[in-house]
């Protein structure tokens, strides 16, 4: 086949749509259900009526082959679960009568039973619940969602192609269940799953589908010779069987690496790769295995994850090159479009103009369609949309929001030293033990205190013109006096004012920095019905005026104990965004720093002894391929110490992270040169404060002894304990006692059992050493 018969058969299609609806009716719908206001019956309705919408719509943009089975009334790996039939027994016990309720029940728990783990999917803000296996896990196929909604499909005249997660990434994003052994692999039961998803293979062909598409994501990270082999494996006995339909393997959010050979000599008919980003180098990659001869690729040439317009002369050109290298070329974002909200054009307070830079699902499903028919006819067909697209790069790439000179030009002055405290170490701590006088095993909160009632319906007063902002700050101010009265009583060492104004510790601060634009209905699945709206990083960052300081110096009026300064960390402001991607991630996170460090710079001015700046994001925007990672640890721990350098020697300076699993940034944590940092270390009974022992980390840290994503309250004696296990780590000097992490989501009853028992737990402790 010639390259060109090759464009003239392109279509385009997408791999997967945000879920919701456009008011988001399927929260609506599910929390309605989950109270009981809503009937099962009426719930299965109204994700019928989505799907139903959701694929008009992409067929009324030019998609001429749909999804079907991306739709999920909680999470696409737990309809992999139910579908496979891995539904732990504790749930089983629960809930055997209703399975709509036995899905629930796994995501989210019940009075008897804990919800099945939740955590990231891959490098996105996504979370997925986690299967939980066991060597004694047998599956059985349930097809009965994937084939349902198939036949929707096709009822409704569509073209269309079930998309479920592949049995290779299914078992590798799994962990052994509770009680059986922590080194059991579920990988190993690959042999056990393969029949099932024949089994489901054939149900979808009995149904009436042509294609079915496997995502293997996890093949885009490093994976050892055995996994490929399972990989290899999987796809040879899949590939094998006799009635199945065509198999297409999807990846996403990288370049597919090694396994790129794999499966382009399985016997499978076709392969989606992104081509977005670093996973461009999929291009050369596919070109130097000799391509797919014959078989159907999807290439990912828009960035389904993040939320600026195409470039479509650069992705017409890449998919010119990809002509050569397979027998079929379809055009799609990179990976579903779960991950961008729904739609631009719904931005009306946003300035037209820039408007037209931004691209969410509804747009990104017309370039898709723009390019595949701009391929199928010519150029030509697309002429004035290539003008218009041209035109919008251009106002993008030159206007005073993306290129602000004053900024440029503060960035090309820093120097290294920039990034560099003056002192080291030995002699800043000395400085700020004079300065700050604090007792052996300080203790001190991460930040936020309880998030009231109270104070939510403030805020929604405030959105809705119910009380004015000079009402809003005497709110706000009432809850920091009661804050910082309370810590004194409760003897506190080093206070917080409590992040009352804060709605959201990104959201705070891109609405005071310039550079940073606010959607109105940008709304993405973060999990299950809950929704975020990240803030779009979009231009030079810069900081008009100072964010906190006001803040700042009211809480600090009030005591005579250190108040800390509390600022979120430029690896977090743009973990939580939506980032440019028009120059690299390092300059923007450079941007952000210098604004962070003006903002540290007041603070200490206003008179600020301790300033924290939390990274709670710094270990999950690790790159997925390990060789990637020493570039992404440079730029994020040079961004920490450019924003938190300018200061003297005896102020202090904290961070915070809130994970348990270290060990791939142990060295990155000791290049941030903080003065001090606070950990979540509950759970694990202190292993982190081992771990960094381990690696000779010098500075001081705090371990939490507190696991505050649980109501229990902790015993004085238990805290007493943990802080024992800490102390056996690092010396009295340099121990630290506080919670995991911020009490915004606790209530004040546990909070001050929990902190007195804290307190407590320090005194004894002090009391034994000193004595
Ligand atoms: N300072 C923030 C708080 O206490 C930190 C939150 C976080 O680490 N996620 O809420
Ligand atoms: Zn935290």
């Amino acid at each position: 086949m010639t390259a060109k018969s090759v464009a003239a058969a392109t279509r385009a299609t997408v791999h997967g749509y945000p879920r919701q609806g456009r008011n988001r009716e399927l929260k609506k719908a599910v929390e309605g259900y989950w109270k009981g206001g809503v009937t099962a019956q009426a719930l299965q309705a109204t994700a019928a009526e989505l799907r139903r919408e959701n694929w008009a719509r992409l067929v009324e943009a030019g998609i001429q082959e749909v999804p079907t089975g991306d739709f999920s009334l909680y999470d696409h790996v737990l309809d992999t679960t139910v579908a496979v039939g891995a539904i732990p027994a504790r749930h089983r016990a629960a809930v055997h009568a209703d399975p709509l309720d036995r899905y629930f029940a796994m995501a989210r728990g019940t009075q008897l039973v804990a919800p099945l783990e939740m955590t990231k999917w891959f490098d996105t803000n996504y979370h997925y619940l986690v299967p939980e296996l066991g060597p004694g896990t047998t599956f059985t196929a349930n097809p009965a969602k994937q084939v349902g909604e198939l036949r929707e499909a096709l009822a409704l005249g569509h073209s269309a192609r079930p998309v479920l997660l592949g049995p290779v990434t299914y078992l590798l994003l799994a962990k052994p269940a509770p009680g059986v052994a922590d080194d059991f692999q579920p990988i190993t039961l690959l042999d056990r799953l393969i029949p099932v998803y024949a089994e489901l293979l054939a149900d979808l062909r009995a149904a009436g589908a042509e294609w079915v598409q496997l995502d293997e994501p996890a093949l885009v990270q490093d994976r050892t010779p055995a996994e490929l082999n399972a990989v290899a494996r999987a796809y040879r006995e899949l590939g094998a069987l006799s009635d199945r339909p065509k198999l297409l393997v999807a990846s996403y959010f990288d370049r597919l690496g090694e396994a790129l050979p794999v499966l382009a000599k399985a016997p499978i008919d076709g392969l989606a790769l992104d081509f977005t980003g670093p996973a461009a180098a999929n291009l050369d990659d596919l070109a130097a295995v000799g391509g797919l001869p014959g078989k159907r690729l999807i290439a990912g040439v828009i960035d389904g994850r993040n939320i600026w317009i195409n470039d479509l002369e650069k992705s017409l050109a890449i998919l010119a090159t990809l002509f050569g290298l397979a027998g079929r070329v379809d055009v799609a974002p990179s990976c579903s479009l779960l991950h961008v909200p729904l739609d631009a054009a719904a931005e009306r307070d946003l300035d037209p103009q820039i408007a037209r830079w931004l691209a969410f699902a509804r747009q990104k499903t017309a370039e898709s369609a723009l390019l595949a028919r701009a391929l199928r006819e010519g150029t030509g067909a697309i002429a004035a949309d290539l003008a218009a697209n041209r035109a919008d790069l251009a106002s993008r790439a030159t206007s005073p929001i993306t290129r602000d000179p004053a900024v440029r030009a503060r960035l090309a002055g820093t120097t290294a030293e920039d990034a560099r405290r003056a002192q080291p170490y030995p002699e800043r701590a000395a400085a700020q033990r004079a300065r700050l006088r604090l007792p052996l095993l300080p203790t001190t909160t991460i930040g936020s205190f309880p998030q009231t009632a109270e104070l939510r319906v403030a805020r929604a007063d405030l959105t809705a013109g119910r009380i004015d902002t000079a009402a809003y700050r005497e709110r706000i101010e009432a809850e920091v006096r009661e804050v910082i009265t309370y810590q004194e009583k409760a003897g506190l060492d080093v206070l917080v004012h409590g992040e009352p104004e804060r709605n959201d510790m990104v959201q705070y601060f891109a609405e005071q920095l310039t550079g940073y634009l606010a959607t109105r209905h940008g709304w993405v699945q973060s999990y299950g019905t809950r929704y975020v709206r990240p803030p779009v990083l979009a231009g030079d960052i810069s900081r008009p005026h100072p964010m906190t300081t006001d803040w700042y110096r009211y809480a600090q009026d009030l005591t005579d104990r250190p108040v800390k300064g509390m600022l979120t960390g430029p690896v977090t402001m743009l973990a939580w965004s939506f980032v440019r991607d028009d120059q690299p991630l390092a300059v923007t996170a450079r941007q952000v720093a210098l604004a962070l460090r003006d903002e540290v710079t007041d603070l200490e001015a206003a008179g600020a002894a301790v300033i924290q700046v939390d990274e709670p994001a710094l270990r999950e925007t690790l790159p997925l391929r390990a060789a990637a990672r020493p570039g992404y640890l440079d730029w994020a721990t040079e961004g920490f110490r450019l924003a938190t350098s300018a200061v003297r020697a005896d102020t202090q300076i904290h961070t915070h992270m809130c994970y348990a699993e270290f060990g791939a940034i142990m060295t990155a944590i000791d290049e941030l040169d903080a003065d001090v940092i606070s950990l979540e270390a509950a759970r694990s009974h202190m292993e982190v404060a081992h771990e960094l022992a381990g690696a000779g980390y010098p500075r001081e840290v705090g371990p939490g002894v507190w696991d505050i994503h649980s109501p229990r309250v902790p015993s004085t004696e238990e805290a007493v304990e943990l802080l024992r296990a800490g102390l056996a780590a690092i010396p009295a000097e340099r121990l630290w006692v506080n919670p995991d992490c911020g009490l915004k989501t606790r209530g004040w009853t546990e909070t001050r059992a929990s902190l007195e028992s804290l307190v407590g737990a320090a005194r004894r402790l002090r009391g034994e050493l000193e004595g």
